[in-house]
């Protein structure tokens, strides 16, 4: 893989940004449990807009 694909929903919040790198891994390692958990998190992530 060359280059990975930032996704733009996250790659605002470093705290979104940092769960979805540890979902890449997670992934790469095989353990897609986690790589899931990470997924839940960042969908519940509050960000403030989107919703009101
Ligand atoms: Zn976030």
């Amino acid at each position: 893989m060359p280059q990975e694909t930032p996704d733009p929903t996250v790659t605002h919040c470093a705290h979104c940004a940092q769960l979805a790198r540890e979902e890449r891994e997670a992934e790469a390692r095989g353990d897609y449990s986690l790589a899931v958990d990470c997924r839940v998190l960042i969908a519940r992530h509050p960000h403030g807009d989107g919703s009101r």
